[in-house]
């Protein structure tokens, strides 16, 4: 993959720690509106290109939300579950460390995989600068994304979506693929609001309850237990097999590619919402667009984070980062579903080139 063009990236560090063989990535891809913010991922597939393509993703994804970011993505190449938390605490520390000079003056971090509050606060420490990070327990200032900023902005932009296609969310039965941070306010946010989560998944597996299954519930069984496989009376199904479910909504939370060319026939739900980063490709939502299914992209979609952490940059309360992520969310997804139905396109290319305008307004180095 050529991974430059006219807009970038403008950096791509690469760092090593030879003591703790940790090895890191950090690609700045274009600085024109702000600092390139994004978050880090710790996993032990995480590579130059998979960390470029979030990075370009964050780029339209600040610029669409309307804050003063850069576009920007780092990785951690490594299982965290085979460290200790004294060892993970050691290889965020040593990336940190080994991004001083960088942050925060053309890379702002957050949490991203793996990395929650307190990694955030390990990294923070590390270089020194509490403005390097955001994501950093409410101790330090923070608004940590376990606040579930993402997952209502996810919630916002289904409901838009939702009356674009004249839908009410009362009954609307609907999976989540992966129950994590974003997926577990979700299916919080959803539940509460009417809809009926039937399907989910994690990483041990995935589960179907035709009638319903209780959001309160399955936060208690997944705490307490480790998986949402240990939900009681549920059919366990093949993880693949939770995006083929009879639903109207699917959401996606987890893994980058999931959904690919082959799927997209056997996919029933109508609305499917991007909460992951990069699900699946451009060609396979015009694929589903040929099929009417309606798909708000990632970064219209998951921006709750986003501006989560520009609410926390800003000195602001957990109360208005409430306001402001739905209202920049409800707002956003609504303008993209309005431009996609204006120019004939589909709605991530409607977003892109929203957001490709405000980024050339004010860039000096792109083409
Ligand atoms: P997380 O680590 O909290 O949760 C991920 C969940 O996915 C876990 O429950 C894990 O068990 C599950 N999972 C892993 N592999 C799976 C598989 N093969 N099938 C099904 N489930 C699987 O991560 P998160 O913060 O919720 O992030 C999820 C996605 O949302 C990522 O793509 C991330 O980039 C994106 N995202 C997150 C935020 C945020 O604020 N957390 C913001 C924007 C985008």
């Amino acid at each position: 993959m050529n991974l430059f063009d006219e807009y970038g990236p403008e950096r791509i560090v690469e760092v090593y720690h030879p003591g703790l063989g940790m090895r890191g990535i950090l690609v700045i891809d274009n600085t024109a509106l702000g600092p390139g913010k994004g978050g880090i991922r710790f996993t032990p597939s995480v590579d130059r290109e998979e960390v470029f393509r979030l990075a370009r993703t964050m780029t339209w994804k600040n610029a669409m939300a309307g804050l003063p970011f850069g576009g920007a993505k780092a990785g951690i190449i490594g299982d965290p579950k085979k460290l200790s938390a004294k060892e993970k605490d050691e290889w965020v520390s040593a990336f940190s460390k080994l991004l001083k000079g960088i942050v925060p003056q053309y890379y702002v971090a957050g949490p991203d995989i793996s990395m929650a509050e307190h990694d955030m606060e390990v990294f923070a420490r590390a270089n020194g600068d509490p403005q390097s990070c955001t994501g950093k327990p409410k101790s330090m200032g923070g608004l940590p994304h376990e606040l579930g900023s993402t997952g209502w902005g996810v919630y916002h932009a289904t409901l838009v979506a939702l009356k674009h296609l004249k839908k009410d969310v009362k009954g609307l039965a609907f999976a989540v693929e992966g129950y994590g941070n974003v997926g577990e306010f979700v299916c919080k946010f959803l539940t509460e609001a009417g809809a009926k989560l039937v399907a989910v998944s994690d990483s041990k597996g995935a589960i179907v309850v035709p009638s319903g299954i209780d959001a309160n519930l399955l936060f208690k069984v997944k705490k307490e237990k480790g998986s949402v496989v240990d939900y009681p009376n549920a059919r366990a199904i093949q993880s693949k097999e939770l995006i083929y479910q009879q639903v109207d909504l699917l959401v996606t939370a987890a893994i980058p590619d999931l959904i690919k060319k082959e799927d997209v026939p056997k996919i029933k739900a109508k609305l499917v919402v991007e909460g992951s980063n990069i699900p699946t490709s451009q060609e396979c939502e015009e694929l589903l667009a040929n099929r009417g299914v309606l798909v708000v992209p990632d970064f219209v979609a998951n921006a709750g984070g986003v501006i989560s952490s520009y609410v926390e940059y800003i000195g602001g309360s957990e109360k208005e980062m409430f306001e402001i992520v739905k209202d920049k969310i409800t707002k956003n997804t609504e303008l993209v579903l309005q431009r996609s139905e204006k120019d004939r396109v589909i709605p991530r290319v409607a977003a892109v080139k929203i957001a490709q305008e405000r980024v050339r307004e004010k860039c000096t180095t792109c083409k």
